[in-house]
């Protein structure tokens, strides 16, 4: 039992003076035959509900066998955390037991603790707020990603399948509606599709169209399937949105763990490069499959592609771009070509997605920057200074999350010697809604760097203004499929001018792809957009035959 141990008048004073000198919490315990007790007690203490003299002692009761630990050591101090209980409203402190050094391994000591309950609160909220989509509640990307490594740590990838299913034409709904009808959409969507699934199966929203489900396999691959077919069938009935009755296509696509070896993470990618592929196929499609498919063809194109970086047989184009007010060249985009050995020229519809998928983006980007700003330096040397152009180089989603782009940009311009205003990194909104935080802090630092950014296939992804408005971008370049037929189709116009006046109110440049007519040309113009890009200037071209061009035009 505690017990009331007397100090003497004198040492009692002391010791009650300077423990109420402390602004925190603070105690003497003292070990008396096989009993902790407490000594003396400051003010801050009692009223903490930390214990009194003479009674049974929270503290004492929770710490018991630290402080004898201690006592029984000959360290002069110990810090740990300590929270008083696992409840929500328990208390976090920092806690301290000293002892002056001469009183090594002596019987008492003392013990303070610093309250940092709300900052551990806040932390607490902020990690849970970082791990979950503000829109519906579901776990994010983040936060899908940690309950699939609990989840895999517990039983075993195996047991696992994660289903990725991606809304069609989203931004469809969004540009046409307003962002708030898409917000009601997704949040209806995501009820939806809750309903379809089973107790256990965890549902998240890892992007901005796109929603992922991670669920056990009893049966194996046939379960999976089954409930990718309910969710189907779940979204089939259109939703009401306001006075519209609107039909949501999705895409289905399906991993499974047992194709997994290492990274947990490769599930969510096998699952959404299976989404590409029921994109186009329109059916739900597992990944292993087309693994099983594909393998060696592209095995094969892998390994040539690998070697065709190594050896030299890639090369840029350049595609002008330019300022539809006075009609002059500004900038180039560069656009890799593959020559294969038999003389073949591939186009980057054919090998990025095999370079996205196979990691072999990263060597392909770090190259395609490189001779983006070899090249830009060569230009200025036979124009004896400034060429009078800038350079956009495109960075592909994977790199952005993978790879250090803002280091890498550094050096390059440091490399080349050359400005960093004179490059464009051209970014899809896909890189930045993969993982806001990430995407925000790379551009920062970009920015900072001084080169420009330019938001690449704008209208397609998820466009939205909240993500926009914190991302220091410089330019959006609307899609090509908004442009091309536009002067036939009032949707189109009216999406080219929404983009345009978001742009305008978010004090963004602006650049039109697929520019094939004066008629588009001066459409565009007078819209208000700033500059263009299309077969209408020039298509792509080698690097010398875009080099005469800024003369032909500019002068
Ligand atoms: P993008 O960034 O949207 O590039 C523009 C594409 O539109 C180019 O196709 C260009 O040839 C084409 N284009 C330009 N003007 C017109 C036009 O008036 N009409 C039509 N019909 N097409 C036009 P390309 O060169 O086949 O590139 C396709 C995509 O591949 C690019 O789309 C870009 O996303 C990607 N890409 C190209 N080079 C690289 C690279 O070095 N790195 C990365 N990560 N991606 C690249
Ligand atoms: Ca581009
Ligand atoms: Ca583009």
């Amino acid at each position: 039992m505690p017990r009331t141990v007397q100090l003497s008048d004198e040492e009692a004073e002391e010791t009650q003076a300077t423990l109420d000198l402390l602004p925190i919490p603070a105690a003497v315990v003292r070990r008396c035959d096989d009993d902790l007790v407490l000594i003396a007690i400051n003010r801050l203490f009692r009223l903490a509900g930390l214990g009194t003299i003479g009674d049974r002692s929270l503290l004492l009761d929770a710490l018991d066998e630290r402080v004898r630990g201690y006592l029984a050591s000959d360290r002069v101090e110990e810090r740990f955390q300590w929270q008083t209980s696992e409840d929500i409203d328990c208390r976090h402190y920092a806690v301290m037991l000293s002892r002056r050094p001469r009183d090594r391994v002596a019987n008492q000591c003392v013990v303070t603790l610093v309250d940092h309950t709300a900052e551990q609160r806040t932390e607490n909220s902020l990690s849970r707020e970082m791990l979950t989509d503000a829109l519906t509640g579901l776990p994010n990307r983040a936060g899908f990603a940690d309950q699939l490594e609990a989840a895999c740590a517990e039983s075993g990838t195996e047991a696992f399948a994660v289903l990725v299913v991606d809304l069609d034409r989203f931004s469809r709904v969004n540009a046409c509606m307003g962002s708030l009808a898409g917000d009601e959409l997704l949040i209806s969507v995501a009820r939806r599709i809750k309903g379809a699934l089973r107790g256990n199966d965890i549902l998240s929203r890892i992007g901005g169209d796109e929603f992922a489900v991670l669920m056990s396999l009893e049966e194996g691959a046939e379960d999976a399937c089954q409930v990718a077919r309910r969710i189907e069938s779940a979204l089939a009935t259109p939703f009401r949105l306001s006075d519209f009755e609107i039909r949501m296509q999705v895409s289905i696509g399906i991993a499974l763990g047992a194709d997994v070896d290492a990274d947990n993470e490769d599930l969510i990618r096998n699952a959404q490069f299976a989404v590409k592929r029921a994109k186009s196929s329109g059916k739900i499609e597992i990944y292993q499959v087309r693994a099983f498919d594909l393998m060696r063809s592209q095995f094969s194109i892998e390994t040539e592609l690998r070697r065709a970086i190594e050896h030299g047989q890639m090369h840029l184009c350049f595609q002008p771009i330019c300022d539809l007010g006075t009609g002059r060249i500004v900038a180039f985009e560069s656009l890799a070509r593959w020559t294969t050995d038999t003389g073949l020229e591939l186009s980057p519809g054919e090998f990025i997605p095999v370079a996205e998928e196979s990691g072999l983006i990263l060597p392909l980007g770090r190259w395609a920057l490189a001779e983006t700003a070899r090249t830009l330096s060569s230009w200025d040397a036979q124009a004896g200074g400034n060429c009078g152009v800038t350079l956009s180089v495109n960075i592909s989603a994977i790199q952005l999350q993978r790879d250090n782009v803002a280091a890498l940009v550094r050096d390059t311009v440091a490399n080349y010697g050359i400005a960093p205003n004179r490059l464009t990194l051209e970014l899809t909104e896909s890189a930045i809604v993969a993982d806001p935080d990430r995407s925000a802090n790379t551009l920062r630092a970009l920015k900072d760097i001084g080169v420009t950014i330019a938001m690449d296939d704008f209208g397609t992804g998820y466009s939205n203004l909240g993500y926009l408005q914190k991302m220091p971008i410089d330019i959006l370049k609307i899609d090509r499929s908004f442009v091309t037929g536009m002067l036939a189709d009032r949707d189109k116009v009216a999406i080219v001018r929404a983009i345009l006046s978001l742009a305008q109110a978010l004090g963004m440049r602006t650049t039109a792809e697929g520019v094939e007519t004066v008629e588009l040309e001066q459409t565009l113009a007078a819209l208000g957009c700033t500059f263009g890009q299309g077969f209408l200037y020039s298509r792509p071209a080698k690097s010398d035959l875009a080099f005469q061009l800024i003369g032909l035009r500019n002068n």
